[in-house]
């Protein structure tokens, strides 16, 4: 890649590579298991740690050019936003937001889909239209574990009713990832539903396995806030006196806008939280380390990008299904246009940069902050992704000299106490490796 026609928002990385450790314990991995895929597990194995994270060990010690190409395709250590040309090409582009086609107020067409999807069941819906148009296979996205259903695995849809059983959000972790490989070696056209860094990981491995172009024909992400350790479904648990052993069901979200969190048992038992009840304290929310400096959880990396659209200032019990829908590319337009006209999708009206700036505050705040936070991590010495094309520093060129230097002192005093970091990954006691369950 020719770096020359890329605006950097932080510096290259050093020549040397990280060491997974490295990654891990300066709190740049999300989880996404990317690196286990590419190294295979003979080398590379996903954990659960005790802190509830998915989390990649090293089996042996891994030489320099497997780090290499680790560090290369890592979504905490490079982050790259979408093409400049994509970016100056667009009919609309924003310093926080970044490109957009369209941007749009709407929700599934299928009364199903949009009662039991998060917000208004769009991406399942627009998942569903890829499978039945023929424009791809199949699609990866995330779904409850059938063993485990308050833990996520990669899934693979090849029909509407599986991309249904997908639909939600899945706040805990999740290695949508760890098996890519052998997604890729299907060489069948596909799409991925997933979180942006999802998304960023399989762009950089692009850069390595030609198959990705090649195969992949649509990203689509939602808009994220952040995922959580499982710790966060652990303590509903423990608010209810239950183990997870006893789950038949542990849904976050969706059957109805945002819609109950909802566990079941298998004695027949069931139990609930109102969305406000799950997320009433912020400092339980246990984010991960790495999204608190995600440069891009805006999805400017999809085609599509999805996000919850809370009129009224934020979610009731029982809102009308409905998100707000970010059209990035070219071929995000024509997915969408041609789902619109199968009435996959239907649109209730257009929206706007300031609207939707309105709808998802935090994640202007988020985009304005990161520049300085990554600013403050490099000062203390610790490791920070190579990001390029995101317009960090315009983004932090909205707030005061004030509100930086309060952001980057505050990131720099975090990182110098350890506090922006993570132990080493350890599996939990009794806790084995990922990939038990046979995934199809
Ligand atoms: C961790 C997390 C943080 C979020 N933060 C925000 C936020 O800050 N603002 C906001 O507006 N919306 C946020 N959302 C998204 C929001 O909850 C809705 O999912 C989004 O609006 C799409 O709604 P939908 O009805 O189209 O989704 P659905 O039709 O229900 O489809 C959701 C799709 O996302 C996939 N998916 C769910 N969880 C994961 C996961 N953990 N990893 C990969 N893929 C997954 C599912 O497989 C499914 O295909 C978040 C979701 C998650 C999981
Ligand atoms: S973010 Fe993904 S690729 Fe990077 S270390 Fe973690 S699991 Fe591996
Ligand atoms: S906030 Fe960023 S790093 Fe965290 S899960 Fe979302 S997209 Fe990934």
């Amino acid at each position: 890649m020719d770096l020359s026609e890329t605006s950097q928002d932080t510096a290259p990385r050093a020549a040397e590579p990280l060491s997974l450790g490295e990654i891990v314990e300066s709190g740049l991995c999300i989880g996404c298991g990317l690196c286990r895929s590419i190294t295979g597990p003979a080398e590379v194995e996903m954990v659960m740690t005790p802190e509830g994270r998915e989390r990649p060990v090293a089996m042996q010690e891994l030489g320099r050019s497997t780090l290499m190409r680790i560090n290369a395709v890592c979504p905490g250590t490079r982050i790259a936003g979408p093409p400049p040309a994509q970016a100056s090409n667009a009919a609309l582009t924003d310093t926080v937001w970044g490109p957009a086609e369209r941007l749009v107020l709407g929700r599934a067409g299928d009364p199903a889909v949009r009662f039991v999807g998060s917000g208004g069941g769009v991406l399942t819906a627009l998942g569903q239209f890829l499978l039945s148009s023929g424009r791809v296979k199949f699609v990866l996205h995330v779904a409850a574990s059938r063993s485990q259903p308050m833990r996520n695995e990669r899934r693979l849809s090849f029909d509407a009713v599986s991309m249904l059983e997908g639909a939600g959000s899945r706040y805990g972790p999740a290695a949508t990832l760890v098996d890519f490989r052998v997604v890729l070696d299907r060489s069948e056209p596909f799409a991925l539903i997933a979180k942006p860094c999802d998304i960023t990981a399989v762009h950089n491995l692009a850069r390595l396995d030609p198959r990705v172009d090649q195969y992949m024909r649509y990203a689509l992400a939602f808009v994220c806030g952040g995922a959580s350790d499982l710790s966060k479904s652990e303590q509903v648990l423990q608010r209810f006196g239950l183990a997870e052993d006893e789950l038949t069901l542990f849904r976050y979200r969706g059957h109805g806008n945002p819609g109950l969190n909802r566990i079941e048992t298998r004695d027949g038992r069931a139990f609930e939280l109102t969305y406000r009840q799950l997320w009433e304290d912020e400092d339980k929310w246990m984010i991960q380390p790495r999204c608190k400096i995600c440069p891009d959880a805006i999805g400017q990396v999809a085609d599509i990008a999805v996000h919850d659209a809370w009129l009224n200032g934020g979610p009731a019990v029982e809102d009308e299904p409905l998100n707000s829908i970010i059209v990035r590319t070219r071929r995000g337009l024509e997915l969408f246009d041609a789902a619109v006209e199968a009435g996959a999708v239907e649109i209730k009206r257009e929206t706007s940069i300031a609207e939707i700036s309105e709808l998802q505050s935090h994640q202007v705040r988020k985009r304005r902050a990161v520049w300085a936070r990554l600013k403050g991590m490099a000062i203390a010495g610790r490791p920070v992704p190579f990001v390029t094309d995101l317009a960090l520093a315009d983004c932090a060129a909205q707030n005061s000299l004030a509100e930086n230097l309060a952001e980057g002192r505050g990131a720099r005093d975090r990182a110098r106490r350890g506090r922006l970091g993570e132990p080493p990954a350890v599996p939990r006691e009794g806790g084995a490796i990922m990939l038990k369950d046979g995934l199809i």
